[in-house]
């Protein structure tokens, strides 16, 4: 028997015109590529999205085109967000960090028809035009007075563009499961996959991050996501923050800790998103201020596992720390690291390794871990296996590529993440490793994210990665690769400090020290890289 509720589709444009009709105080604030401040309100981000849906359609785009975007955090962005998906077209997020071959392939890949891209870009994509569909229509996230001089075809004005347009449009009624967004994930191997978004899991993704994040996502409040809109829809702050009431406060290309800190000082950032790196360079801005900016409250880490140090730090300067844990292919959130009431009473230490931990299931995505056979393990904070999840807010397939479907999904459609796991009896989901990032010594796992995690804990260390290397005896071993935060590291001390931590023979074999380590186009240290570098390296107990 079916129910009798009305069948209405749920659409990214609801969001916005809910933030227009409700929100009209709340909006969204912008360090812009040009220099300055740009302010901007609800209301006004709602009319000029709708100017831009006109423009859209004048320059042809409709429902189903891929219209691309390669910009930082910022107002226009925020347009793009809505206006694209509002007339049925994808909104394709790229990631600006990719390599040149790799964005050749997403724009052809994706048969982007339109590229929207910021200032700082241009001369990138002037690079990689040739690359490029030739019929590509380009946009230019500027004003008339910063139009710069460029060699891409027929390059257009966003600005000019709007101001051509009134704000006389009605969003159209779409199917739910229309394709609203699309990014690829930069993978550590092959080519990029792209995770296709509907309007539906956009909505209830953002329903998702609004309920789990009550105390920074309403009214009144200011989110600043680090984490850009160019990975991962931003971990779902661009469309919780409008829909909830929240300012989101948007960085542009200003990253670093200083430029981060004064934003969030001036403007009263009370929640801020992004990864570890991020806030490395934050901290040691609080650090040299001796303060941290005002009304700054919680910090959401994911994409890589959050030092339990750098938890500590934060939250004894009075800075909440939610360990979050997603994927690309997740829209992204998949766990949070709140701890309940519950854990009031919990001692400090026992409550530092729950928030070390990659927290708990948010609501609609399912988690199971399941050993080499695919039989399910149970959630006893013991058993590590491979971590399967489920839901409507996660990719059924990858876009246009079969091959990289078919190697994703389990028989019962459960999506594999790659990541190894325990879930312990309260929900606390660990990452351990991932599967293709494991260390297996003499047949048992060595995690190089609590190998890690212990060495930043180690004032030498400003950074590091555990690789494996290949061993001759016990098939694999792990080596610290350290970037040193001071002139003269010290190896023994570091050993010394994991040898009070680790068991012995999950102690790397050699710590190697290096000026940086190798990143991934979304910023994470690339363990392939790294693997690749030091396979022949030949480890001292070997000589
Ligand atoms: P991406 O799709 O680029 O966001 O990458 C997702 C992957 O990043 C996950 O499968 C994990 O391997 C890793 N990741 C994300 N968040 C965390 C976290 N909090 N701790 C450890 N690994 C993480």
């Amino acid at each position: 028997m079916h129910g009798l509720m009305m069948d209405r589709p749920l659409l990214v444009a609801d969001i916005l015109t809910y933030a227009e009709d409700m929100h009209r105080a709340s909006g969204v604030v912008s360090s812009t590529v040009e220099g300055g401040r740009h302010y901007q309100s609800y209301p006004e981000m709602a009319a000029r999205c709708r100017r831009l849906a006109r423009a859209l359609r004048a320059l042809g785009l409709g429902p189903g085109d891929r219209v691309a975007t390669l910009a930082w955090n910022g107002y226009r962005h925020m347009e793009l967000y809505y206006g694209i998906p509002g007339i049925g077209a994808v909104c394709h997020t790229i990631n600006p960090r990719l390599s040149g071959e790799q964005m050749g392939y997403i724009v052809n890949h994706a048969a982007d028809r339109a590229l929207f891209v910021d200032l700082t870009f241009v001369p990138l994509v002037e690079k990689l035009a040739s690359q490029f569909p030739a019929d590509l229509t380009y946009v230019i996230l500027t004003d008339a007075a910063h139009m710069p001089d460029t060699s891409l075809a027929n390059a257009l004005c966003y600005e000019d563009l709007l101001a051509a347009q009134d704000d006389d449009f009605a969003w159209p009624d779409l199917e739910e499961t229309t394709a609203a967004g699309l990014c690829y994930t930069s993978g550590t191997t092959g080519n990029p996959k792209g995770a296709l978004y509907t309007h539906r899991s956009m909505v209830l993704h953002a329903l998702m991050v609004g309920i789990s994040m009550q105390g920074s996502m309403r009214p009144g409040q200011r989110v600043l996501p680090v984490v850009p809109l160019f990975h991962a829809n931003a971990w779902g702050t661009a469309h919780a923050a409008p829909l909830t009431g929240a300012t989101l406060v948007m960085p542009g290309p200003h990253l670093d800790g200083a430029a981060v800190f004064d934003l969030m000082h001036s403007e009263r950032v009370c929640s801020a998103w992004g990864v570890p790196t991020v806030w490395l360079g934050l901290m040691q801005e609080i650090r040299s201020r001796g303060s941290i900016p005002q009304g700054f409250a919680e910090v959401v880490i994911g994409g890589s596992a959050a030092p339990t140090a750098m938890i500590a730090d934060f939250e004894d300067r009075g800075v909440s720390v939610c360990h979050a844990w997603g994927m690309t292919e997740m829209s992204p959130i998949g766990t949070l690291g709140h701890l309940t009431p519950d854990y009031d009473d919990t001692p400090a230490a026992e409550r530092l390794a729950l928030k070390s931990k990659q927290g708990r299931r948010a609501f609609l995505v399912e988690l199971k871990i399941v050993d080499e056979d695919g039989t399910a393990l149970p959630h006893d904070g013991e058993a590590a296996g491979e971590l399967f999840v489920r839901g409507p807010t996660i990719a059924s397939a990858y876009y246009n590529d079969e091959a990289a479907t078919a190697a994703a999904f389990d028989a019962e459609g459960w999506f594999g993440t790659g990541d190894v796991a325990t879930i312990c009896a309260q929900g606390f989901l660990s990452i351990t490793d991932r599967a293709k990032d494991l260390i297996k010594s003499g047949g048992e796992w060595i995690s190089s994210l609590d190998v890690e995690n212990m060495a930043m804990a180690h004032g030498h260390v400003a950074n590091c990665a555990v690789i494996a290397v290949p061993h001759p005896k016990w098939d694999e071993r792990p080596v610290l690769i350290v970037v040193p935060s001071v002139d003269d590291p010290d190896p023994d001390s570091i050993r010394a400090h994991l040898a009070g931590h680790l068991a012995k023979w999950q102690l790397p074999d050699d710590i190697l020290f290096v000026e940086a380590l190798p990143l991934t186009a979304t910023g994470k240290v690339s363990k392939l890289t790294l693997r690749r570098a030091y396979a022949d390296h030949r480890l001292p107990q070997t000589d």
